[in-house]
């Protein structure tokens, strides 16, 4: 018998076993038995109980406890009943942890916890489920309007400035909500509309709330369909590379090209990258996908008279992967392509991910005599220190900055910022692609601003590999001057 007892006011717990004693006629005379003070061991197993439900993190309920919660509100449960989830994720979170440490990181994450607890009522259940992931589980079906306030006093909360090692850090979050028994008759089925919310919240722009609808759910169907599609897509041969002049501004030369993937689908035509290249990222399809893009790029580019260089785009998914080298090396080797005459594109978030590794990489490209370019340049984080390690050839200025350039509303922060990117490139010895060049009057800006080359629908949008050949032989440098 295990048995409680309270010894000068502390709770103590005590084993205590007996055997019945019996005389020689059979008749019981009493107990013989031992006690003992188990008081420490029990403690423990207490503590092991409330550990295997609690994220040990942020003290919130963990992953466990809150798929137990969830299931008791589906039948057979004697607690079953209609009930909200809220999925709420972090928009930013990978970007603190990956600039500022995990140590940091993991001091958002209970800031965080304790935030979201402050606002919400005793009845509902906050989990984190991993990562920046929380749920919020709540008995009943509330209304919509109900559910957005709730989400959006949540977004407030965590929107109040934090600072960590002198760093002041806005925190936004993308909210998905489902309810049951509306949305889903199964617990699994609720996290997974759910989850469809909370993709659909951040796709639609971050620090937004989303409610399940069922068109989401074909969408994330056709989202399948295209994983499947496109792993054949490669086998069959479907891709092809379109290319992009890129031109000198002082002088008008043709300098080269960029490579860009497009998938020439058997019913839908011609697809966009940013259709399937997320997808492709996170099936690691991106992986021989961009392989073949390399190698293609190479075998086309030879063919062009020697003065021409061309630039592929690597994904960080590519980038993390060891292989990388080897990769480049096998797409010079096979097309004899000279390394000098090939450029690799990179974004910003390819450096955060894993800065030791990317810097090792990068020093073995250079070394290799292969170029550099930072894309999409002015969108992330980078600081002038990754800048100034990195060991790069170019900055890609993105087309955010180029396209408001000569914008009929005089917003002069976009020239300002392109001109400061210039004389940044300028002091660390980068040369600078301005990408996006849609007008004439953007074209003169950037030139008179010192910015070196320019890519865009002026100058020619990407075409196929047979148009490129004949729009190196048509080029003027005169053209542009
Ligand atoms: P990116 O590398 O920044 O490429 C430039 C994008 O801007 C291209 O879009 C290009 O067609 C478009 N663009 C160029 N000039 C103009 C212009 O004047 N105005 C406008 N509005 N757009 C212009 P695209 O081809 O749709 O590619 C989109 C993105 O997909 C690329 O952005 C790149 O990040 C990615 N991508 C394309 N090909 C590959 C690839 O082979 N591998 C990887 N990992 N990503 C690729
Ligand atoms: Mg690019
Ligand atoms: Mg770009």
């Amino acid at each position: 018998m295990l048995v409680p007892a309270r010894v000068a006011g502390q709770l103590q717990w005590w084993s205590l076993t007996a055997k019945p004693l019996h005389d020689g006629a059979g008749q019981w005379q009493g107990w013989r038995g031992v006690g003992s003070d188990i008081t420490a061991a029990r403690q423990r197993e207490l503590e092991m109980a409330r550990l295997a439900h609690i994220d040990t993190l942020t003290g919130l309920a963990n992953r466990y406890q809150f798929g137990k919660r969830l299931a008791g509100y589906f039948a057979p449960a004697a607690s079953a009943g209609p009930c909200t989830l809220l999925l709420l994720d972090l928009d930013n979170f990978k970007t603190v942890n990956d600039s500022l440490g995990q140590a940091v990181g993991d001091q958002l994450l209970q800031e965080v916890a304790q935030r979201l607890q402050s606002v919400l009522d005793p009845l509902a259940l906050l989990a984190r489920l991993g990562g920046d992931e929380f749920a919020l589980l709540l008995p009943g079906m509330l209304e919509r309007p109900e559910a957005e306030r709730l989400g959006a006093q949540m977004q407030d909360v965590l929107a109040q400035p934090w600072t960590a090692n002198g760093h002041r850090i806005a925190v936004h979050a993308s909210i998905g909500v489902g309810f049951a028994p509306v949305d889903a008759d199964t617990a699994e089925q609720l996290l997974k509309v759910s989850d469809m919310a909370l993709y659909a919240a951040k796709a639609a722009g971050r620090h937004t709330l989303r409610f399940f609808d069922p068109a989401l759910a074909l969408r994330a169907q056709q989202h399948l369909a295209v994983l499947s599609d496109l792993d054949q897509a490669l086998q069959r041969g479907e891709f092809v590379l379109h290319y992009q002049p890129q031109v000198d501004l002082a002088s008008g030369a043709l300098l080269g090209f960029e490579a860009l993937v497009r998938w020439q689908h058997p019913l839908r035509g011609l697809v966009s990258p940013l259709e399937f290249i997320t997808v492709a990222e996170e099936s690691g399809l991106i992986v021989p996908l961009g392989a073949w893009v390399l190698r293609q790029a190479c075998v086309d580019a030879v063919g062009w008279p020697a003065h021409l260089r061309v630039a592929v785009n690597l994904s960080a998914v590519q980038f993390g992967n060891a292989d990388v080298l080897a990769v480049v090396d096998n797409a010079l080797q096979h097309s004899g392509l000279p390394s000098a005459r090939l450029e690799l594109e990179i974004t910003e978030s390819t450096l955060m991910h894993d800065s030791q590794a990317a810097l090792a990489v990068l020093h073995a490209l250079r070394a290799k005599g292969v170029r550099v370019a930072l894309d999409d340049f002015g969108t992330g984080y980078s600081s002038l220190a990754y800048l100034r390690s990195f060991p790069l050839d170019k900055l890609k200025i993105d087309r955010s900055f180029v396209s408001i350039l000569d914008a009929a509303d005089g917003d002069s922060s976009a020239a300002a910022i392109v001109q400061t990117i210039v004389q940044l490139a300028q002091a660390l010895h980068l040369e600078t692609t301005a990408e996006g060049v849609e007008t004439a009057a953007q074209f003169e800006q950037l030139r008179r601003m010192g910015c070196a080359q320019a890519q865009g629908y002026w100058i020619a949008k990407p075409m196929d590999a047979a148009h490129a050949r004949a729009f190196i032989m048509g080029w003027s440098d005169a053209a542009l001057a």
